[in-house]
């Protein structure tokens, strides 16, 4: 089984992060008409993440994903990482990105996936407040290490249930691959830019379960260019030394020029279903079940 899913984020970063250029506007709307037209020609269905404050300033483009006939899921509501949030924080972001979201397209959302991947050891409970705010199915864990946090104590690489205090939840973890002892991902975001389309059609095609996700960053053109300082340390939450921005730069620059036509090639080339479908695909009673009561 293979899952697509999108996070829609970008007009929310232009307004207010990278400068409201009003011009980059048209062009996101470019991507993602694009994006809708390739799913409406393989006739494939996604999960599209959106940030709540992106529902609530542009519900036009919401509505537009929604109507297509896909399913809307939360992205958070500022794209604030959940690991700097504490409890009580993270719950008045859920609750608020789902009021926007719910708002716009007048439905109720019950998929998540939390920024950067950021729910980990240290923040568990993360599980609690979504089951709380009426989520059922998370994609949200990164189950290996990686530069922000990863869940590599996690146990499982595979949809399963989690059970935390009295409540639970459906997890659709990102798959990964091995090599060199290490676990990374392969199918979605900056990792699928550095791979070669070949390798990642391999693993894919060998593994039970894929997760492809992508942002329209991932998949525009760019151009290398370096992030303020302001903006960066703003952003990442770590010192914006000349070191630490020109590696963001390479990894989030390198790759891009022909990305959206892998992602396309491998799109056609499997099949995709979202999240919701997936759900009732999945026998929830074989899979595995993640106990994380008593550990938080
Ligand atoms: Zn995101």
């Amino acid at each position: 089984m293979n899952i697509l899913s999108f996070d829609i984020e970008e007009w929310y970063f232009e307004k207010f992060l990278y400068g409201d250029r009003k011009e980059m506007y048209p062009v996101y709307m470019g991507y993602l008409d694009r994006i809708l037209d390739m799913l409406d020609r393989e006739g494939d269905k996604a999960t599209f993440f959106c940030v709540g404050e992106m529902a609530k300033h542009f519900p036009d483009v919401i509505r537009k994903i929604d109507t297509r006939g896909h399913e809307i899921g939360c992205h958070s509501n500022t794209h604030t990482w959940l690991n700097k949030l504490t409890e009580e924080q993270m719950y008045a972001d859920t609750r608020d990105s789902l009021a926007s979201i719910e708002d716009a397209i007048g439905r109720k959302v019950i998929s998540y996936r939390a920024p950067a991947f950021s729910i980990g050891e240290s923040n568990k409970y993360a599980f609690e407040v979504l089951a709380e705010c009426g989520i059922e199915c998370d994609a949200s864990v990164y189950p290996a290490s990686r530069d922000f946090g990863g869940f590599s104590s996690f146990g499982a690489k595979e949809p399963c249930i989690i059970k935390i205090g009295n409540k639970s939840i459906k997890e659709f973890p990102i798959c990964l691959t091995t090599a060199f002892g290490r676990g990374f991902a392969y199918s979605g975001g900056g990792y699928f830019r550095l791979l070669p389309l070949w390798f990642v059609k391999k693993v894919l095609s060998s593994a039970d379960y894929g997760m492809c996700y992508f942002h329209i960053e991932d998949l525009m053109y760019r151009k290398y260019k370096m992030h303020d300082r302001e903006f960066f340390e703003n952003y990442y939450k770590i010192p914006g030394t000349f070191k630490n921005r020109f590696v963001r730069m390479i990894k989030g620059s390198i790759g891009t020029k022909g990305a959206f036509n892998e992602m396309e090639q491998l799109v056609s080339s499997f099949e995709f279903v979202n999240l919701e479908k997936a759900d009732q695909l999945i026998n929830w009673n074989e899979t595995k079940v993640i106990d994380l009561k008593g550990n938080i």
